[in-house]
């Protein structure tokens, strides 16, 4: 017997229908003889709605109440699946995060799970119960309702698996596991059977939101056994099938398999960058472009500093497109001026695109393979920046397409039997 954490995303619970047939593929598992915990998020659509609404009445909504409605959604899908699995005969129990004690900071809209009070699932579970537990939410403190960011009920699973010591965290979704790139960009796109924990850190946090990347941190630290397969199989799929279709997250690099020396490619499409030109180049000139920022909370991702040419250089970096309008405002009115700056750039409508995978360790001539890729497509790249097992490149938002597909074909990822 195994005590299995599963979690299902919102278009896996997106209809009545499907969380009919959630319900049955959860009791195909406890059938088996396993102790099963599932985590869902809201039904796909109704989280985006709830926000819209909040910004109806404040265009900036409260976080904190914005937390309050955000977080509903969730509670209407543990309902219905515990409904689901009682009419089919399984004893169930839905509980929200605060029930269970999902413990949080108190950063609303981006809180961090902090710890899980674990004994009343354990109780559940011991009477034989399915326990359904409200992804994307916890408490903090005070009791206030918390979110844990969009795409957060990933990570709500890992650290149920966690507190509980799961065997495993399956990751339900709509696609049957982790591909090369997201499948609904380049169909040609291979699922990976395996993926290193290193490369999925790298994917998730360079912008594939298969996985949310908190949720491969808290698998990391713990230890969590993750894998990440399809809701949308015929629930009656074989076990042994099941668990064979999907990808699993591995700790260690299996040696004995032949590896693509890029496993994998991300994308980001939000992203804005921002030059300041002319600065005079003295120190402490970085600290003071980017501590006006970041005292701002807003994010800074690539930077670069140009040479300096008779004393002067530019500076460039880049932000989340939502917080571009607000950075570019601070560097204007209140930095500019300050340091002596000749003027202030910035272009909202860029992407970042990266390569990743721990084959690069060991091979040279990866990044000027991706370059000319880029050159010979005709894509111009505005910044670069890398690590042991990844290239990122800063492009025009209106190449993305066609560089991620460009990138596909040229380290070989295209599988000979799609498209
Ligand atoms: P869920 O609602 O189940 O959490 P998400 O929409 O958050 O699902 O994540 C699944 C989606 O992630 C897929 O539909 C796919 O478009 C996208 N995706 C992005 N990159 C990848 C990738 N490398 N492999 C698989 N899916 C990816
Ligand atoms: N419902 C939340 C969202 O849409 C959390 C999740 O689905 O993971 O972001
Ligand atoms: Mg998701």
């Amino acid at each position: 017997m195994a005590l299995i954490v599963q979690k299902y995303g919102g278009t896996s619970v997106g209809s009545v229908e499907r969380i009919k047939n959630v319900a049955r593929r959860v009791i195909k598992w406890a059938d088996a003889g396993h102790q099963v915990v599932v985590v869902v998020s809201a039904m796909s659509g109704e989280t985006n709605r709830l926000i819209a609404l909040a910004r109806e009445i404040q265009p900036e909504p409260d976080p904190r109440e914005l937390d309050v409605v955000a977080a509903t959604g969730e509670q209407v899908t543990i309902g219905l699946l515990a409904m689901a699995l009682k009419s089919l005969g399984r004893d169930a129990r839905s509980y929200t995060g605060f029930q269970v004690g999902v413990h949080t900071d108190s950063a609303f809209t981006k809180a961090r799970i902090e710890s899980i009070d674990e004994q009343r699932m354990r109780a559940d579970l011991e009477l034989g119960r399915v326990v359904v537990v409200a992804g994307f939410q916890g408490m903090d403190a005070q009791g206030n309702i918390t979110t844990l960011g969009r795409g957060g009920s990933d990570t709500s699973g890992v650290a149920l698996a966690a507190a509980l010591g799961a065997d495993e965290c399956q990751i339900y979704t709509d696609v049957d596991g982790v591909y090369t790139t997201d499948p609904r960009v380049v169909p040609e796109a291979s699922k990976l059977p395996s993926i290193t924990f290193e490369e999925m850190l790298e994917m998730a946090s360079l912008g594939s939101k298969v996985l949310q990347i908190r949720s491969v941190e808290f698998a990391g630290k713990y230890r969590v056994r993750l894998r990440v397969l399809s809701s949308l199989t015929p629930w009656d799929l074989p076990l042994e099938d099941e668990m064979r279709s999907g990808t699993l997250i591995t700790f260690e690099e299996d040696q004995n398999m032949e590896r693509a020396v890029v496993s994998g490619i991300a994308f980001a499409r939000d992203e804005a960058k921002i030059t300041v030109v002319g600065v005079p180049d003295r120190p402490g000139i970085a600290y003071q472009i980017l501590s006006a920022v970041g005292q701002a909370n807003i994010e800074v991702d690539m930077i670069v500093q140009n040479q300096s040419v008779d004393g002067f250089t530019d500076f460039s970096f880049t932000v989340g497109r939502s917080e571009y309008a607000r950075a570019l405002g601070i560097l204007k009115n209140e930095v500019q001026g300050h340091i002596g700056a000749r003027e202030v750039l910035g272009d909202p409508k860029a992407c970042k695109v990266s390569i990743v995978g721990v084959g690069m360790r060991s091979h040279a001539g990866i990044a000027s393979t991706m370059f000319r890729t880029l050159s010979e497509e005709g894509i111009n790249i505005q910044m670069i920046s890398t690590s042991e097992i990844k290239v990122s490149v800063l492009i025009d938002e209106k190449y993305l397409e066609l560089a991620v597909r460009a990138l596909h074909r040229a380290f070989d990822l295209d599988d000979p039997a799609a498209g």
